[in-house]
C-alpha cells in the first residue's frame, strides 16, 4: 500500500471530485485543488472566512465553499479559475447547509433553523424560495456527518429531474415535488406521519420512501404521483419498536429497502410487495454451532522491534484473529438524553453485502450477505468505529473502516487486515473519516483536526485475514514441505535444532555443531529445514509476487539476480521474480531429493561436492530472503509474521556465518538490517546449549540422544535409514539443473 505525504486540512474538509480527477481540501480559508493522480497542486482559492463546508458540483467543474459564521458562500470554477467568481451573502437569515442541484448550475442554501430553502440559479441569477423545509432528525449526529446514513429531508432523483422536499405546514407534514430544470412546483401531498423524520428516493426514481419520527415505527412508500403504495410497520413490535426508525437505505438497484431501527434490528423490504423479507438482529453473543459467520477480533500484537527501515512506519501493532467465543461490548444508553445512542445508525450497501453498525455496540461492524440473507462476518474493533465505506469499484468487494486511531481496516470475503498509516507529522494521527476515490482503488483518509492523507494506490495491498499462526496451521506453503521420518537420525537432529530454537536461547548457540556429530549431517538437516521454512515464508507472499509487480528478481535498486542452470538456461537470464524463485525452489527440491547428493542411508557417504552444493543452495535461499524482505515485507507485517520471519532469518544467518557457507558479497543487500537484528553476543567458542536443555525443552528424558553412538544405534535399528527426504515426494519430473 502506498501513501502520499500528509496535507493540512481543517475539519476533515477534503473530498474527491465526482469525476475523480480532482481532490479538493480546505485549510482555514483556503481551498486547494489537486490532481487526484499525482496530487499536483492545480489551484488555490482564497475565501473570505474560514470554510465550514465544501461541496463539488456534480459535474466537477464548480466548488462551493460555505462560511457559516459569516453566512456567505463562495463558488469557484475550475473552467475559469481566474475571472469567474460568485459570492452569495445570506444576510440575516444565516446559513445552515449548502447542496448542489443535479444540474450543477443551481445551489441550494438552507437558512439557519431550517426556516427556508433558497435555490440560486447561477446562470440567470434568479432565486426560488421554499418555506419551512424540515430539519432531518439526526443532522447533528456524529455518524451522519461523515457517513451515508440515509437520513435526509431533501432528495433528488438519480436522473436529476425531480426534487422531493419534506416541509411542515400548519402542523402537518407535506411532501413537495419540484421539477429541477426550471424549479417549477409540481405538486404536494400530505404524508401520513406524526412528525416526518426523513425521505429518500429509490435510485430508479420509481418510489419515494418517507418515514416517521421515533414515536412510531412507520415507513411509507409513495409513487412519484403521491399515491401511497404501502405503509410498513413491523408485525412483531417489540418493546423498543415504539422508538421507531433510525435510518433508511435503498440498495443501489432499488430492489431492496433496508430499515434500521432503534430496536437494533435491520429489516429488508422487497420492492414488489414491500413485505419484510428478513429481519436481522445484532446479538451480543452467538452460539458457535448455529453461527454461519466468521468473527474477526482486532487484537494487539507484540511485535519484535521493527527491523526493516522501509516498513518501520507501516508495521501495524494490531491484527485480526478469527475467534470462536466472544461477547460484544454493549453500552447502555442514557434514557434521560434526548437522542439515545441505541439502534442501527449506519447501513451501507456494497454490491453483494450490507454493512451495519448498531450504536450501542459501537465496536462491532456486521456484514450481511444479501444473496443468502445471512450474517457473513462480524468485525470486533478495539475502538468504536467512526466511519465505514465500500470500495465503489464494481469488481472489488472491500470494506474500509477507521476507528479514530492511526490505523485503517479492511474487510474482504477473504478476510480482514489492519494497516497502520505512516505518520510524518509530529502529532499522533486519529483517522476519523475514510472515503474512496469514485472509481475505487484509492482511499482518502483524514484525521479530525488538521491532516489529510491520501492512500495513493491500493495496488499490491495484501488482504489476508489470517494471523500468521493460522496461516501456519493451514500449512500453506509454496512447495510441499519436506518431512523427517520419526525415529531416524535426521529426525532427532532436526528436533534438537527445533528445540534449541524454541527454548528462546541465543540462536548463535543453536547453530553450533553438537559434539560428536558429523558436520555434513548437521548441514544437510539445516538445508532441508531452511528450505521448508523459507518455502513457508514465500508461500505467504507468493500471491502478491507476480510477474507484473516483480518483473525482475531484484533485491532493491542495486541488486538483480540472473538465473542460469547450465541446462535450460545456459547463459544468465533476467527473469521475473516469481519465475526465478520457482526455478530456484524446483532446483533445490531436486537436489535435496537426490539420494546421491543428499544420502538417506548412513552407509552412503556424502559426495565430495556436498560442501559446494550446500553453499550454492543456501546462497540461493538467501536471495529469497532478500526479495521478500525488500519487496514484500508489507505483506509479512500485515499478517503479523514479522517476528517469525526475523527469527528465521537470524537463525539462517547465524548458521551460514558459523560455517562460512555464503560469501560476504551475497549478504550485501541485507547488510544494514542484519547488523540491526543479528546482534546476539558471540558465545565463548566451546559453549553450546546442552543436550539436557534441549531435551527438557522438548519434554524428553534428560539423557535422550546424549550419546551419538546411541543415536546411531537407533538409526540402524530403523533399517539404517538416515532420513528419507522424499517423504513428501514431488510428482514433478526431475530436472537436471546445474548452476553458475
Ligand atoms: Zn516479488
Amino acid at each position: 500500500m502506498n501513501f502520499s505525504e500528509l496535507y493540512t486540512c481543517s475539519s476533515s474538509l477534503c473530498s474527491y471530485s465526482p469525476n475523480g480527477y480532482y481532490l479538493g481540501r480546505c485549510s482555514g480559508n483556503r481551498l486547494f485543488v489537486q490532481g487526484s493522480d499525482a496530487l499536483q497542486l492545480l489551484h488555490v482559492f482564497s475565501n473570505e472566512q474560514v470554510v465550514t463546508e465544501v461541496e463539488w458540483s456534480p459535474d466537477s467543474m464548480l466548488i462551493v465553499c460555505a462560511q457559516k459564521k459569516a453566512g456567505i458562500v463562495q463558488i469557484w470554477s475550475l473552467n475559469d479559475p481566474g475571472s469567474w467568481k460568485c459570492k452569495i451573502d445570506t444576510g440575516c437569515v444565516g446559513l445552515e447547509k449548502t447542496l448542489w442541484a443535479p444540474d450543477s448550475r443551481s445551489v441550494l442554501l438552507i437558512s439557519k433553523f431550517y426556516l427556508r430553502l433558497d435555490i440560486w440559479c447561477l446562470w440567470n441569477k434568479s432565486v426560488v424560495h421554499i418555506d419551512h423545509p424540515k430539519k432531518p432528525r439526526s443532522s447533528d449526529d456524529d455518524w451522519s456527518k461523515h457517513n451515508v446514513v440515509g437520513v435526509s429531508t431533501i432528495s433528488f432523483t438519480a436522473d436529476g429531474k425531480y426534487l422531493a422536499i419534506a416541509r411542515r405546514e400548519k402542523c402537518k407534514d407535506i411532501v413537495s415535488i419540484y421539477q429541477c430544470q426550471s424549479w417549477e412546483y409540481v405538486k404536494s401531498f400530505q404524508a401520513d406521519t406524526i412528525n416526518l423524520a426523513g425521505l429518500n428516493w429509490a435510485p430508479d426514481a420509481s418510489t419515494l420512501c418517507v418515514w416517521d419520527c421515533n414515536l412510531a415505527y412507520k415507513c411509507l412508500l409513495y409513487s412519484p404521483s403521491g399515491a401511497l403504495l404501502r405503509s410498513f410497520s413491523p408485525e412483531d413490535p417489540s418493546v423498543q419498536c415504539h422508538l421507531g426508525i433510525r435510518c433508511v437505505q435503498w440498495s443501489p438497484d432499488s430492489k431492496l429497502l433496508a430499515i434500521g431501527g432503534y430496536d437494533q434490528k435491520v429489516r429488508l423490504l422487497n420492492h414488489l410487495t414491500w413485505q419484510e423479507i428478513v429481519g436481522w438482529t445484532h446479538s451480543k453473543t452467538m452460539a458457535e454451532k448455529t453461527r454461519t459467520c466468521a468473527v474477526y477480533q482486532e487484537r494487539p500484537l507484540n511485535l519484535e522491534s521493527i527491523v526493516h527501515d522501509d516498513f518501520r512506519d507501516t508495521a501495524t501493532d494490531t491484527a485480526y484473529a478469527v475467534v470462536s467465543s466472544f461477547e460484544i461490548q454493549n453500552t447502555k444508553p442514557d434514557p434521560s438524553k434526548p437522542n439515545p445512542k441505541i439502534g442501527v445508525v449506519m447501513m451501507a450497501f456494497g454490491s453483494q453485502h450490507l454493512a451495519t453498525l448498531n450504536e450501542n455496540m459501537p465496536h462491532a461492524i456486521w456484514v450481511w450477505n444479501l444473496a443468502t440473507l445471512s450474517l457473513k462476518a462480524v468485525l470486533l474493533q478495539l475502538e468504536p468505529v467512526r466511519c465505514c465505506t465500500w470500495d465503489p469499484h464494481p469488481s472489488e468487494t472491500r470494506l474500509a473502516l477507521c476507528t479514530g486511531t492511526d490505523k485503517i481496516y479492511f474487510w474482504t470475503p477473504q478476510g480482514c487486515i489492519s494497516v497502520r498509516v505512516p505518520n510524518q507529522a509530529s502529532s499522533s494521527l486519529s483517522i476519523g473519516q475514510v472515503s474512496w476515490h469514485p472509481a475505487g482503488g484509492t482511499l482518502l483518509f483524514s484525521s479530525r483536526d488538521t491532516v489529510l492523507i491520501s492512500g495513493v494506490s491500493m495496488a499490491g495491498v495484501s488482504l489476508g485475514g489470517f494471523t500468521f499462526s493460522e496461516f501456519f496451521k493451514k500449512g500453506k506453503t509454496f512447495r510441499p514441505k519436506k518431512k523427517f521420518v520419526p525415529g531416524t537420525l535426521k529426525y532427532s537432529l532436526h528436533k534438537q535444532a527445533q528445540a534449541s530454537l524454541n527454548a528462546g536461547k541465543n540462536l548463535r548457540y543453536a547453530v553450533r555443531l553438537p559434539p560428536g556429530e558429523d558436520l555434513n549431517d548437521w548441514i544437510a538437516v539445516h538445508v532441508v529445514d531452511f528450505f521448508n521454512r523459507i518455502n513457508l515464508i514465500y508461500g505467504t507472499v507468493c500471491d502478491y509476487c507476480l510477474v507484473e509487480s516483480c518483473p525482475i528478481m531484484s533485491g532493491g535498486q542495486k541488486f538483480e539476480y540472473l538465473w542460469c542452470d547450465g541446462v535450460k538456461f545456459k547463459k544468465p537470464v533476467r527473469l521475473p521474480a516469481p519465475k526465478y524463485i520457482s526455478f530456484l525452489m524446483d532446483w533445490i527440491e531436486d537436489q535435496i531429493n537426490n539420494e546421491e547428493l543428499f544420502p538417506v542411508r548412513v552407509d552412503v557417504p556424502f559426495p565430495k561436492s556436498f560442501g559446494s552444493l550446500s553453499r550454492k543452495i543456501l546462497t540461493r535461499l538467501f536471495r529469497v530472503f532478500v526479495h521478500v524482505y525488500i519487496h514484500h515485507f508489507d505483506r509479512i507485517i500485515s499478517i503479523g509474521a514479522e517476528p517469525h520471519v526475523n527469527t528465521c532469518y537470524k537463525h539462517f544467518y547465524y548458521f551460514i556465518t558459523e560455517f562460512d557457507l555464503v560469501s560476504a558479497k551475497e549478504l550485501e543487500p541485507l547488510k544494514d538490517m542484519t547488523a540491526r537484528i543479528c546482534n546476539d553476543p558471540v558465545p565463548p567458542p566451546d559453549e553450546m546449549i546442552s543436550y539436557e536443555e534441549i531435551n527438557l525443552a522438548l519434554g524428553l528424558p534428560h539423557d535422550f540422544g546424549l550419546n551419538h553412538q546411541k543415536l546411531q544405534a537407533t538409526a540402524s535399528a530403523a533399517a539404517r535409514s538416515r532420513s528419507p527426504h522424499m517423504a513428501a515426494a514431488s510428482t514433478r519430473s526431475p530436472q537436471h539443473v546445474s548452476s553458475r
